[in-house]
């Protein structure tokens, strides 16, 4: 590593848990990320300054004077341009060094199955279940690893998966049947700001975790945050016998 690796991310190599090892680790790292609004915006931010290899990022809306409030990435000048051309300049402007893949489409099941392939860990960072199931049902497909992050109000969702291990339950085995996406309708129900902030963040700290392979994940558990009360909560669940992803 030149010296200019090494000083841009010694903070972070300067850690036990990293080192020159861990930063190769994540320097080699393929991240895609789901949805470039509340949630992937502070994904991207940190995995780039983190230094994550390459970045896929996918997402077909342009960014509206609503999504600021939020959606970190943007600002009042970037009204109307498409979010994934926006996350690209700042990616590069915070981090030269990481390659970018912008998709600029909605993520179905044709596309999905050959985006996935490139990349190790999948982000969702979507704002509907269809899509969240969908890369549930791909992630599982390939072994990927899979950090999904949800938001309502002053509520926040993450779950981790490691779909290596198929004894793990998976997005489907925690929700009886398809929620309504209203809950996650931020246009609707609401959402402060720094929920999207504090989820987000929580989900890159987790792809990092996974990349370096340290500390304790969710695998097994959802965890639950209502940032009014300041509660913070692991919730176990199973594997359903009848998985309806096997
Ligand atoms: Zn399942």
């Amino acid at each position: 590593m030149n010296k200019n690796y090494v000083k841009r991310y010694s903070r972070q190599i300067v850690l036990k848990d990293v080192g020159v090892i861990g930063q190769k680790k994540i320097l080699s790292s393929k991240v895609l990320i789901v949805g470039a609004g509340g949630l992937g915006s502070p994904v991207a931010d940190y995995l780039s300054r983190a230094g994550v290899g390459t970045i896929g990022i996918a997402d077909f809306d342009k960014i509206n004077l609503s999504n600021i409030h939020r959606q970190n990435l943007y600002d009042s000048n970037d009204i109307g341009k498409y979010k994934v051309d926006v996350v690209k300049e700042k990616i590069k402007s915070i981090n030269p060094l990481v390659k970018i893949k912008t998709y600029k489409k909605k993520i179905t099941e044709k596309n999905l199955n050959n985006i996935i392939k490139i990349f190790d860990i999948i982000v969702d960072g979507s704002d509907n279940f269809k899509t969240k199931f969908l890369l549930n049902k791909y992630s599982i497909k390939y072994k990927k690893k899979f950090i999904v992050g949800a938001i309502n109000k002053f509520d926040g969702h993450v779950f981790t998966f490691n779909f290596k291990d198929r004894k793990t339950p998976c997005l489907k085995c925690f929700y009886q049947s398809e929620p309504s996406d209203e809950i996650l309708n931020c246009e609707a129900e609401g959402i402060m700001g720094p929920v999207a902030g504090i989820i987000g963040n929580i989900q890159a700290n987790e792809v990092l975790k996974k990349i370096l392979n340290i500390g304790i994940d969710l695998n097994n558990c959802i965890l639950i945050i209502n940032l009014l009360t300041l509660n913070f909560r692991k919730v176990r669940f199973k594997k359903k016998k009848k998985c309806l992803c096997d």
